[in-house]
């Protein structure tokens, strides 16, 4: 009975002052079907593995995320797939040619090299990963009392790009480099509270464009937690109180006998050999992982990422896994032949599993299952998905092209190659000669030289999607290497020692890299668990989604407006399910539940 009075107003409101009313709802959330979205993505995570019979026994929580939701079998994450615009297709919804972010580690024709003044030459190499902390080797990105904070105040100004264009120069922090807003902001705008977490303090960059913010110098991101992936940890013995080298312990051991620790907590000091990089060892960068995992879990309970103080959940938040990535590219990990993974990689993936369960279980136990838009996706695949990669001296396209008088700005290299030139007039000699290499027999093993580093294609840059056109925009790479599949380029001495077996920032033809898992689940209507979705669809969709379900405004987000980008197909129905959403009890709520039933339905359906 009072379903049917309020779907009959909804209809009236549909048809009449809707659009008026969502603008005018500043408690947006408090009108949508959720009040929260939870971004997780597992660095490395592939739609094949999902599917992978031998790898099933690793996936318990993951698909139980599928069967109370969407999967998308044919998700592409962005070209390149590299972490940092992996991620901001789901932040921004936007391509690198509108965020202007092709990689952590690329190159701007008009900014200048940290420490630069007016008077040095523009352009400049612009890496934005833990080269940037105070103090790379502490988990909080520098050391204690320099004010590092896991965050932006984890950032050292003086190792960021420079702005001169204006006669003065201004530190480029990541927030601002991306040349676009993100979700964060959106959300921030219409007065809600955010979270994030991810593995350097440069993720600072998710907090989007300070142009974009309604309060300025306020950045939009709440609650930033990036402990440093590739800070010096050890696993600390709760027992014995002694670190232990990871190595030494089987692949399936216990870690909640261990805690992780820094040169700040180390019972044995900064000195401790067993204090190596968080991304050494699957088992370091687990219980790494598990620290994010706890500021997860801290924030469903009400408190802030560190737990030390009281704050809402928030309304967007997320973090990113990365001990599956490690596992897949360790020489001893991935998965060695079909059907054989190795024990790194299953217990990599199961701990990684065990704890999305344990936040899907945090989100019931505190009744928001069902408010709360669970994403599940990853930034990017790795390539080779079975066996082991061809490593390549990446020394070998840039000498091809100084051999040929074409001197290279930058060139930033994994499982394909994207190549600054000094002189962008030279990109279609650059194309001939690299193509010219393909003669060659290809390299691998001990043929390091006279051979053909597995060049599949060489793509100008302006012709490939996602790409701006490198002679107007100045951050576009002038080629596009793309390899054969498996074929991974690396430094000298990575080469000689065979210390990766798979890579990823690439767009080989198998789709290893770029077809990533995704999964939409938490509180859907019955209709919609447990479906799978094969429509070709893109991460940058999730960012359009994640405002949909939260009842804010998509088009506010430049990106995604700028490339038409659409909410994720299938979800239109989502309003169905509004029936099924428990009464709201207040006013508010029966605002809430016409709003969600008729504006969000008809977004959805706008939004294809
Ligand atoms: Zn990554």
């Amino acid at each position: 009975m009072l379903h049917k009075s309020k779907l009959a107003l909804a209809i009236t409101l549909l048809g009449t002052t809707s659009a008026s009313l969502m603008i005018g709802n500043k408690s947006a959330t408090a009108a949508s079907l959720y009040q929260h979205v939870l971004l997780l993505s597992v660095d490395g995570l592939r739609e094949s593995d999902l599917t992978d019979p031998s790898l099933q026994a690793a996936l318990t929580n993951i698909n139980g995320l599928k069967s109370t939701g969407i999967t998308y079998t044919n998700a592409s994450t962005s070209t390149p797939s590299d972490s940092f615009p992996g991620v901001l297709n789901y932040l921004t919804g936007a391509s690198p040619k509108t965020t202007g972010v092709y990689y952590d580690d690329s190159y701007s024709r008009t900014l200048t090299a940290p420490g630069g003044t007016v008077a040095t030459p523009k352009g400049t190499e612009v890496n934005l990963a833990e080269n940037i902390d105070k103090n790379l080797t502490y988990l909080a990105g520098g050391a204690p009392g320099s004010g590092a904070n896991y965050g932006v105040n984890s950032i050292d100004p003086t190792q960021l790009p420079l702005d001169c264009s204006s006669g003065t120069c201004k530190q480029v922090y990541p927030h601002d480099y991306l040349q676009t807003n993100t979700i964060f902001q959106v959300a921030a705008n219409a007065g809600l509270y955010t979270a994030y977490s991810d593995k350097h303090p440069a993720y600072d960059i998710a907090n989007g464009n300070s142009k974009y913010n309604a309060t300025p110098g306020k950045l939009a991101i709440n609650d930033l937690y990036s402990p440093e992936i590739n800070s010096n940890v050890a696993l600390l013995d709760k027992t014995t109180n002694k670190t232990v080298d990871p190595k030494t312990l089987p692949n399936n051991v216990n870690l909640n006998n261990y805690t992780l620790v820094d040169a700040s907590t180390d019972p044995l000091g900064p000195n401790d050999p067993n204090l190596k990089s968080g991304t050494t060892e699957f088992k370091r960068t687990a219980k790494y992982d598990d620290l994010k995992v706890q500021a997860i879990l801290n924030e469903i309970n009400g408190k802030n990422s560190l737990g030390t103080t009281n704050d809402p959940v928030p309304a967007i938040f997320g973090m990113n896994f990365q001990a599956v990535s490690v596992a897949e590219k360790s020489p001893t990990g991935g998965i060695p032949t079909a059907g054989n993974p190795s024990t790194e990689l299953t217990n990599a993936l199961s701990h990684t599993d065990a704890s999305i369960g344990q936040i899907v279980n945090a989100l019931s136990t505190n009744g928001l299952l069902n408010n709360t838009l669970v994403v599940l996706t990853a930034k990017h695949g790795q390539d080779p998905r079975i066996g082991k990669g061809t490593l390549v001296k990446e020394s070998i396209i840039t000498n091809a092209l100084t051999a040929a008088g074409i001197s290279v700005n930058q060139n930033t290299s994994d499982d394909s190659s994207y190549v600054w030139l000094t002189n962008q007039s030279q990109a279609a000699q650059a194309q001939t000669v690299l193509q010219g290499l393909k003669a060659l027999p290809l390299c691998g093993g001990t043929v390091q030289s006279n051979c053909n580093p597995g060049i599949q294609n060489v793509f100008l840059g302006n012709q490939l999607s996602g790409f701006g056109n490198p002679s107007q925009d100045s951050r576009t790479p002038d080629l596009a290497v793309q390899l054969l599949p498996g074929f991974v380029l690396a430094g000298n001495g990575a080469v000689t020692n065979g210390t990766k077996i798979a890579e990823h920032g690439g767009f080989p033809t198998t789709g290893d890299a770029t077809n990533v898992a995704l999964i939409v689940s938490g509180g859907l209507s019955a209709n919609l668990r447990g479906v799978t979705n094969n429509s070709a669809v893109s991460t940058t969709q999730v960012a359009v989604t994640t405002l949909d379900a939260l009842g804010l405004d998509p088009s506010q987000l430049v990106g995604a407006k700028i490339e038409g980008t659409k909410a994720l197909p299938g979800i239109a129905s989502l309003s169905v399910g509004a029936a099924s959403v428990p009464e709201p009890s207040t006013t508010g709520g029966l605002i809430g539940f016409l709003s969600l039933f008729g504006i969000f339905s008809l977004r959805s359906r706008l939004k294809g």
